[in-house]
């Protein structure tokens, strides 16, 4: 027994559904028959030769297709949610082929009692548990997620688009970031979050029955318990129920898929096939490592699996003859994982208990509303002498005062207010009757008094406000017989008792039946004594011949094992094969078309990212240590930025301070040199001016000599002007003569008078 406590196994159940109508009108044969006393499951292999034994399996209870939801629960689900209801963690799985009832089981149909699954079930189990409890207070909370093609869904969140991710701390272990979470004080509550999380659930989906059955729904419910300790210390106890309704184990189909579709359907059964590696491997005895991190269900779920949880697998199957290689398949899977291991422990006072933070914070508030009304609770306290002990003992008399303390509040509270109001009006009519005042100093008064109400006032709202807060956050934490009433009447809870002892008694007749078995064949040998040689002959005959049966029952369970290994093996080598084949593909084009400079930065920059399994790229600063991308200019040797030159220069050489780290060129105008030159008159040489001065002087004793012919000389010389070039000395040639023949000019014509 004390080894139990430290380590217990996977608790395995097996459920075998009856047979739908389809199956009842096309006439299959029923292969599975189940033992319920013996808690064995026998197939018959139809397709096998007619002589071949049926297959065996033995399970810690197995469940017809009789059996009752109820059954179940009691039997094999109730002692877990107990459980967890004292702290520990505990998981229950559904698997098995799509159809075989797994969310029947989990589920069953809402609203027939008699039909309902694991999951309404346990509401009621825990919030009657509460209920009935005394000097507890609980917190519990749920929450529903989805995990289809290793992608996690909130199933409560407003926005369904948005994908969740898992973290893991060291202290807590792994969980899913941003996972929301609600409070629920009732089985209704929970409910209506149970049907909001279904209802999302099937909106995200095209088709129903396809997404479900290739998709994990988890639902987890948190029960937080605080109770008073023997050291007299307030702990908490947290236990965790995470109830799986898995995809269908059935074989997706993935020959022929090629791309993204092949992508999809490796990726569908991905957390599945995980979920089978990790048990194999915790099972097997010699695997050191455990392949939790294959999948995000092995991941969420790696406590439920050779850790710290109680875990119970319900394993169902189909009875017709179609479904016999599933069947076998299914119950082969389940009889693997009845050997893991698990070591499940009270989990207490854990730093991240919510129901600790909602304690503090009452306490914090109450405390705040007790400043407000100092005067009114001194008078009160005065009235309860000699409250409280010991810690929580204040605490859960406080819960069991704040009864009539409460009721007082609402008598006096009015009272006090009202009270306070009247003693103002009074004073307010005092005022306005007294007429030994002034005018002036009356109004004054009475708006000094008006004030006061006024604050009185809001002093009032704000202490309701947080009255009402402290009320809304205690509502919270639930106390058996206070927040929570249990009204099932003696009659029910004796029969509910019963039931439960039926349902233990039952579970230890099966065990000790199955112990006799085993044992029967052991000492049976033992006590056997022969009165003859013939007579040993006969009996070791019979039971060689029996042994031999056996050994033939477990060689074509070799065999069997054998071919599946073989199928799955080719399964894989096919999946390879394409994905080596799409690998080339890739290949060729990045061989073809990307420049090598490019692929080897982009081969630098990736990386894996261990933590949601993808490939990603570094950020292009970060190559800097690899010296190839982005490294500073040699100018800028520890300096704050390049410098040129010129800077450096005026550094070096300028006594002043400024300018010196900045890039700051400072230039004076530079001036740029003369391409042009003054204007020179050429040099003539004193013989040719002389010439020329002659010459010239000749002219105009011509123009003199020409006198009479004024008007053809005049004009001759107008016209000759620019041919001599010279401005200065012609004019005044030719004006000369002019001013003295004035009377030839011609007449005006009366443009401009003169
Ligand atoms: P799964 O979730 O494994 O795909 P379902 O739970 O949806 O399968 O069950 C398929 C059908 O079989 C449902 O119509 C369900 O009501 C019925 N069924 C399954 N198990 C039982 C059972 N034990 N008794 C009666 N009906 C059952
Ligand atoms: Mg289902």
């Amino acid at each position: 027994m004390s080894k139990m406590k430290s380590s217990e196994s996977v608790k395995v159940v097996v459920r075998c559904r009856p047979m739908n109508d389809k199956e009842v009108a096309a006439n299959f044969e029923r292969v599975v028959s189940v033992d319920v006393k013996l808690g064995q499951v026998s197939v018959k292999n139809s397709r096998g030769a007619s002589n071949e034994h049926p297959k065996m399996f033995t399970f810690d209870s197995v469940y017809d297709w009789n059996s009752k939801q109820v059954e179940l629960y009691d039997e094999t689900f109730r002692p877990l949610v107990d459980s967890v209801l004292l702290g520990f963690n505990g998981t229950i799985f559904a698997y098995g082929q799509t159809g075989t009832g797994k969310t029947y089981t989990m589920e069953g149909v809402r609203n027939d009692p008699e039909r309902r699954g694991v999951i309404p079930n346990s509401f009621e189990h825990i919030f009657t548990h509460i209920s009935r409890s005394q000097n507890q207070q609980y917190l519990v909370r749920a929450s529903y997620l989805e995990i289809y093609q290793e992608e996690i869904r909130d199933l409560l969140s407003k926005d369904q688009s948005r994908r969740l991710e898992l973290k893991e701390r060291p202290d807590t272990g792994v969980y899913v970031k941003d996972l929301s979470s609600f409070v629920t004080k009732s089985v209704k509550e929970i409910e209506h979050v149970m049907n909001v999380g279904n209802q999302n659930r099937s909106v995200g989906a095209t088709n129903m029955n396809e997404h479900s059955s290739r998709s994990h729904a988890i639902f987890v419910i948190t029960v937080e318990c605080s109770e008073l300790g023997l050291d007299g210390e307030n702990h908490i106890r947290v236990g965790k129920l995470n109830l799986v309704d898995l995809a269908g184990s059935e074989r997706q189909n993935k020959t022929g898929a090629q791309g993204e579709r092949l992508k999809e359907a490796t990726k569908i059964n991905l957390s599945l096939s995980a979920l089978g590696n990790v048990i194999s491997a915790l099972v097997d005895g010699k695997s050191t490592h455990i392949p939790y991190r294959d999948s995000k269900l092995t991941r969420l779920l790696q406590d439920s699996l050779g850790g710290n949880a109680k875990t119970v697998m319900v394993a169902n199957i189909g009875p017709a003859s179609y479904n016999v290689e599933e069947t076998l398949t299914t119950l082969r899977y389940s009889n693997r994982a009845k050997n893991i291991k698990n070591k499940p422990r009270v989990n207490e006072d854990p730093k991240d208990a919510l129901l600790r933070e909602f304690q503090e914070e009452i306490a914090r508030l109450k405390a705040q509303l007790e400043k407000r009304s100092g005067k009114k609770k001194k008078k009160r306290r005065r009235r309860h002498p000699g409250e409280g002990g010991e810690e929580l003992g204040e605490d859960e008399e406080d819960e069991d005062d704040d009864g009539d303390e409460e009721a007082e509040e609402d008598k006096d509270a009015p009272d006090y207010w009202r009270k306070q109001q009247d003693k103002l009006e009074k004073e307010k009519k005092a005022i306005l009757e007294d007429h030994s005042l002034v005018a002036d100093e009356k109004q004054k008064l009475l708006r000094e008094k008006e004030r006061k109400m006024e604050d009185m006032k809001k002093e009032k709202e704000a202490s309701e406000m947080l009255a009402a807060k402290v009320k809304a956050m205690e509502s919270k934490l639930l106390v058996g017989g206070k927040n929570i009433v249990d009204h099932t009447n003696e009659q029910q809870k004796i029969l509910e008792q019963k039931r439960h002892e039926i349902a233990e008694q039952k579970r230890r007749e099966r065990e000790m039946q199955q112990q006799m078995e085993c044992r029967d064949e052991e000492t049976l040998e033992l006590k056997e004594t022969y009165s003859s040689l013939q007579q040993e002959v006969d009996i070791k005959t019979k039971k060689l011949k029996k042994l031999f049966a056996k050994l033939q029952a477990v060689k074509a369970e070799i065999h069997d094992l054998q071919e599946d290994h073989i199928k799955e093996r080719q399964e894989l080598e096919q999946t390879q094969n394409e994905l080596t084949r799409e690998l080339k593909l890739k290949h060729l084009i990045i061989e073809n078309f990307i420049p090598l400079e490019e692929k080897n930065k982009i081969m630098n920059r990736s990386f894996l990212d261990d933590e949601d399994d993808h490939w990603k790229l570094h950020p292009i600063t970060r190559i800097e240590d690899n010296q190839q991308m982005m490294t500073r200019p040699i100018s800028a040797v520890g300096y704050k930025r390049p410098l040129s030159q010129h800077a450096r220069m005026a550094m070096m050489m300028r006594p002043e301070a400024r300018y010196r780290a900045e890039n700051i060129l400072l230039l004076e105008l530079d001036l740029p040199s003369r391409t042009t030159r003054e204007y020179e008159e050429p040099a003539i040489a004193p013989k040719v001016a002389a010439a020329l001065e002659a010459a010239l002087q000749d002219e105009d004793e011509i123009q003199v000599d020409a006198s009479t012919f004024e008007s053809i000389g005049n004009k001759k010389s107008k016209s000759s002007r620019p041919k001599t070039g010279k401005k200065s000395s012609t004019p005044t040639s030719a004006s000369s003569p002019g001013s003295s023949a004035s009377p030839l000019y011609p007449q005006s014509r009366g443009l401009v008078p003169k």
